[in-house]
């Protein structure tokens, strides 16, 4: 291949996949809330479910809420480009948003759990950068899951049973924040995007500065 034909207007940088899971009550939805705010490059995939909607939340915004049989149409016309059932509900990330980021080298955050982020890894190889993050404590868990009270006692229960089954899959993600501490776990993510931004093979406009750099006369 040509050097022209490398060169950066030849080859798009792809979007980056940011895929953030962890067990309910982690925090990840606040770390989420704040990249999205600190970041305005940075897109939410927002998700299909079949879950009711809880009092905070806004249609369109924080999820797509459908009925069973909505979602079980758009799964059988391959508009869904990975679901999983969590908690009793199913969940879903919208085919074409994020291809379409995917391809206009948007970068989007996935905030899925880990049937969700193991099913992309398969999909979209490259594209995604997976980190899970951890709480300090199964105690510290519960308490955050009971605070939040948005939950009855017995959709907390079920959700701490969940958790011990997400944790276990930590190793097949890329990166794992402990958090410890919001601001620190913040702090980390954001590193973590900043360094896969960095990444020489996201980064084709390179190619065009290098040969400038190499062909300017220094005297
Ligand atoms: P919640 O009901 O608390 O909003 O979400 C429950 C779990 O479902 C969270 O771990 C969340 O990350 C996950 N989830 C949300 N959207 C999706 C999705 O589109 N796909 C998958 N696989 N999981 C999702």
């Amino acid at each position: 291949m040509s050097a022209e034909t490398l060169s950066s207007s030849a080859i798009r940088r792809r979007g980056l996949m940011l895929v953030l899971s962890s067990p309910s009550g982690a925090g990840k939805s606040t770390i989420a809330r704040n990249l999205l705010e600190s970041d305005p490059s940075l897109e939410l995939s927002v998700s299909v479910t079949t879950r009711a909607r809880r009092g905070s939340e806004i249609e369109g915004v924080h999820y797509h809420f459908r009925s069973k049989r909505e979602f079980e149409i758009l799964r059988d016309n391959d508009a869904l480009l990975e679901w999983a059932e969590v908690h009793g509900n199913f969940y879903a990330t919208p085919r074409e948003p994020a291809e379409r980021a995917m391809a206009d080298g948007r970068d989007m955050l996935f905030d899925i759990d880990w049937q969700g982020a193991m099913q992309l890894k398969e999909k979209m190889r490259g594209d995604i950068v997976s980190i899970f993050i951890l709480p300090p404590s199964m105690k510290e868990l519960k308490a955050r899951l009971k605070r939040r009270a948005e939950d009855t006692e017995e959709v907390i229960a079920k959700r701490l049973e969940n958790a011990r089954v997400e944790i276990e899959q930590w190793r097949e993600y890329d990166y794992v924040v402990i958090n410890h501490d919001l601001n620190r776990a913040f702090d980390e993510v954001r590193a973590i995007v900043t360094a896969e931004r960095l990444r020489r093979d996201r980064r084709p406009g390179l190619f065009d500065f290098v040969s400038g750099l190499l062909d300017e006369k220094t005297d």
